[in-house]
């Protein structure tokens, strides 16, 4: 089938998704799930290896009913440091098997078809859209999902200055000691007595640590959020730093891992023709970093809302995704984004003995608010009233960095209040 112009056209589709990642994979998995007829446009082949690891807590994979062993490692003893003795999480924390969470979404998606190439611009019309890849092939789809990540090809969103990024400079490989004690689990080592005065009044920077087995073992010197993003020379520099003080030496590298990602890009255009997913919707939790769980947990609302708008068949692409967005960002998620992002900017605040005795108190939170607060589970009153807590607890320092920001990020609040 061709067009005018000689370009190969597609037959008309339910829904094209944009990217392989796992949000692509997830979305189309939804749709597939619900009978549509879906397709995947991405510059990878389906099957290439993802390349970053992805942590979950075990509680969140186990509350969506999917089976433990899509993970390669699960810790039991899961710890962090926020000051001399360590803060015991008493849940379990665990690394997906990369390779099986991604056929476990293939396989739901076995009635996608899948095209190679690079999604480059998009058109409306009344019925549907059309999606031109680099190579010249036209997609012709009721419902485009863009989820091709922090930057997406087609998804639109306003513009934003000073974007806080997460970094990680990250070493999987043997160690000339266990960095960490066995099967231990490391989120976040915050101690800086190895660092020089000056650089302890620079950003703090915490150090993700795992036993891997086999005498393996993953350590990663991480900054949770800062604009401009701390340079990877700076967090190797600091990782080394911070073995050395405990006598350890790296004996073999067997992987490096540069994390690099966005926490706080602007939302995307809801009014916009199609729906972004993942990365290209913003939806990385702002305080923590996380995704993956927010993605699986929201996957059946969006897909839920695409089918039904698809019901109709006289539907405009701007109908269809009017109920993806609304089923995505709903008045309550606007409401938590705004208060995770006030948050985010209270935090980067914050000197290192103000966030250790920050993180110190938002852990000693009973279990289900702050566990609840990363996974982004609770409802807008609770979250306001484990923020109030957290507020009620608090050293005075973190008091008044709290009430501090405000003062420079109160309109956040507002747009909390607003939404
Ligand atoms: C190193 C690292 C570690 C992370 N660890 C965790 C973690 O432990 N837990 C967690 O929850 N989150 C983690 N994150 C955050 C987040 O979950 C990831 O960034 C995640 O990969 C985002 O998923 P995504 O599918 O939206 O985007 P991506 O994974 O970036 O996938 C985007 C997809 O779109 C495709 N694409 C790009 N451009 C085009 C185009 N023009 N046309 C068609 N396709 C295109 C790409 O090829 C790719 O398939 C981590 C991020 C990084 C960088």
């Amino acid at each position: 089938m061709a067009n005018e112009m000689g370009l190969k056209v597609q037959p008309t589709l339910d829904a094209l998704v944009i990217g392989v990642g796992p949000a692509g994979l997830i979305i189309a998995a939804e749709l597939c799930d619900r009978g549509l007829n879906v397709a995947n446009l991405a510059p990878t082949k389906t099957t290439a290896p993802w390349p970053n690891t992805y942590g979950i807590w075990v509680d969140e994979l186990e509350s969506l009913n999917l089976p433990t062993e899509l993970l390669e490692h699960h810790w039991r003893n899961c710890i962090s440091y926020f000051g001399p003795s360590a803060t015991q999480h008493q849940r379990d924390y665990g690394l997906f098997d990369k390779a099986k969470f991604q056929n476990y979404l293939l396989q739901r998606c076995a009635t996608a078809t899948w095209h190679q190439g690079k999604a480059q611009s998009i058109e409306h019309s009344d019925n549907h859209s059309v999606v031109k890849t680099d190579g010249g092939t036209e997609l012709t789809a009721r419902i485009v999902i863009d989820a091709s990540g922090h930057f997406p090809a087609l998804s639109q969103r306003p513009k934003k200055s000073n974007v806080a990024y997460q970094a990680a400079y990250g070493v999987v490989g043997k160690f000339s000691k266990p960095p960490v004690e066995s099967g231990q689990f490391v989120l976040m080592d915050f101690r800086a007595e190895h660092l020089t005065d000056a650089e302890r009044k620079q950003p703090p920077t915490f150090s993700y640590e795992m036993d891997l087995g086999n005498g393996i073992h993953f350590v990663e010197e991480t900054s949770l959020a800062y604009a401009p993003a701390i340079e990877f020379d700076v967090l190797k520099r600091r990782m080394e730093k911070r073995l050395a003080a405990r006598g350890i030496e790296i004996l073999e590298e067997q992987h490096i891992e540069h994390c690099l990602f966005p926490m706080n890009l602007a939302l995307p255009d809801r009014s916009q023709s199609l729906v972004a997913f993942g990365g290209a919707s913003s939806m990385v939790h702002p305080a923590s970093g996380y995704m993956v769980g927010a993605m699986l947990r929201r996957g059946p609302e969006l897909g839920a809302a695409i089918a039904k708008a698809l019901q109709n068949s006289e539907a405009s692409p701007q109908a269809i995704a009017r109920q993806g967005w609304d089923a995505l960002w709903n008045r309550d998620r606007l409401r938590k984004h705004y208060l995770y992002l006030f948050g985010l900017n209270a935090l980067m605040g914050f000197e290192e003995e103000r966030l250790n005795n920050h993180f110190s108190t938002f852990f000693s939170l009973p279990k289900s608010d702050w566990s609840g607060f990363l996974a982004d589970t609770l409802t807008t009153q609770e979250l306001v009233g484990a923020m109030v807590g957290m507020f009620g607890k608090a050293p005075n320092d973190v008091r008044w960095g709290l009430m501090r920001s405000v003062g420079g990020h109160g309109d956040l609040l507002w747009q909390a209040v607003a939404a």
